[in-house]
């Protein structure tokens, strides 16, 4: 989606057309990656693993050379210029701090090596950070007295000292347990809105891009797979791939069979037939005949319907605190519905399915949303 108001200005991060292959060219990490970056935005790279995130993520630092395509900074091609020439700050997964330095001196590490500014401006500095990030008080310890969460503080806090035009996180927070985790992510969420600086969060989780990112970029393949904001990806997928990798638990999808008459279109699967009316048989045009695949997500899924589409066995009930995920079978296809909690007993063993029918999808067999 494009956003009228932003004129090129507003851009801090321009990739275009990036392409990058490992191994001869026989593997391709990235390709076709188009994608501006603005101050306010934070953009989440998300897809499973091997899908090119990283690689993208070190092409926009500098860490790697594109095969080809272009990355901006601030309007200037830095494709081929050295890391420091990006003026980025890359925070890893892996938390290295210096051990021999206090926190104080790891976090003034860069201003030391990279700058001229007097002693008294770097303590500024590094304090200034220290109280964005609530470490102040841990500012003369050394970093085997911190936890893991106090760590990955500390390595954000030797990014921010620096002043970069963007932050790129790669999975930073994935070695920390659950809560910490949670809590990171709010600190970071917070961090950006207070800094107006655009952060660059690799992720293959997809609960942390719908928290964190207003822009989340799906990946597969090395290609971008959609780009919008965390409600438009789980509301309005524009592919089969998006459409089961985003939400949990995941879209139910039917293979299904086109029937195209004169009053309408026909979806046949093996377990239902679903007749859509005049309105929506536009979107079949020419496709008589055709396998598609029709995708509901669980919550749009009815139990005990009244006017039922087919019968299913109920096979476990996994309560997930306001609703319950309900797995059902029909056959040998398992399908999951998502239901207010209790609304299934615990000892039942069938119940009747419909579809709400203003909330399904249709792809075609390469995977583009028709419907
Ligand atoms: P993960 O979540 O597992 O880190 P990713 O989405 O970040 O995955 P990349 O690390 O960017 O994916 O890798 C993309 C593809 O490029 C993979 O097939 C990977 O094996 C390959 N690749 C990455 N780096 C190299 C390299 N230095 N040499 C050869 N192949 C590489």
């Amino acid at each position: 989606e494009t956003d009228l108001s932003a004129d090129d200005s507003d851009i801090r991060i321009r990739i275009e057309d990036l392409q990058k292959t490992f191994a001869n060219g026989t593997v391709i990490a990235a390709e076709n990656i188009d994608l501006d970056i603005e101050d306010d935005d934070f953009v989440v790279l998300l897809g499973p693993s091997g899908c090119g995130k990283t690689t993208t993520l070190r092409c926009i630092a500098g860490l790697e050379e594109p095969d080809s395509g272009t990355i901006f900074i601030d309007d200037e091609d830095v494709t081929y210029k050295k890391p420091k020439d990006h003026n980025l700050a890359f925070v890893f997964q892996q938390i290295a701090l210096f051990p021999h330095m206090s926190v104080r001196r790891n976090i003034r590490f860069g201003l030391d090596m990279n700058t001229d500014l007097s002693s008294k401006e770097k303590r500024e500095r590094v304090e200034e950070v220290a109280d964005l990030l609530g470490i102040r008080d841990l500012l003369d310890r050394s970093p085997s007295a911190l936890s893991g969460g106090q760590q990955q503080r500390v390595s954000l806090g030797r990014a921010m000292v620096m002043e970069p035009a963007a932050f790129l996180l790669d999975e930073p927070f994935s070695a920390l347990d659950a809560n910490l985790r949670d809590q990171m992510q709010t600190e970071i969420k917070k961090l950006h809105q207070s800094l107006g600086t655009a952060m660059v969060f690799v992720t293959h989780d997809q609960e942390e891009a719908m928290t964190l990112g207003n822009k989340i970029v799906v990946m597969n393949d090395g290609q971008i797979q959609q780009i919008g904001s965390p409600y438009e990806i789980y509301n309005e997928p524009t592919s089969k791939f998006v459409a089961e990798f985003i939400g949990s638990p995941s879209t139910n999808m039917f293979d299904c069979m086109v029937q195209a008459g004169k009053e309408g279109v026909t979806l046949r699967s093996d377990t239902f037939e679903l007749h859509l009316d005049e309105r929506r048989a536009d979107a079949f045009d020419g496709m008589d005949g055709n396998s598609v695949t029709l995708g509901i997500r669980p919550e749009y899924l009815e139990v005990d319907a009244s006017d039922p589409l087919f019968e299913a066995t109920v096979d476990v009930i996994e309560p997930q605190g306001k609703s319950d995920a309900v797995h059902l079978s029909v056959g040998d296809v398992g399908i999951v519905a998502s239901v207010t909690q209790g609304r299934i007993g615990r000892n039942r063993e069938r119940t009747s399915i419909a579809f709400d029918r203003d909330e399904l999808w249709v792809f075609d067999e390469s995977g583009s949303r028709l419907l």
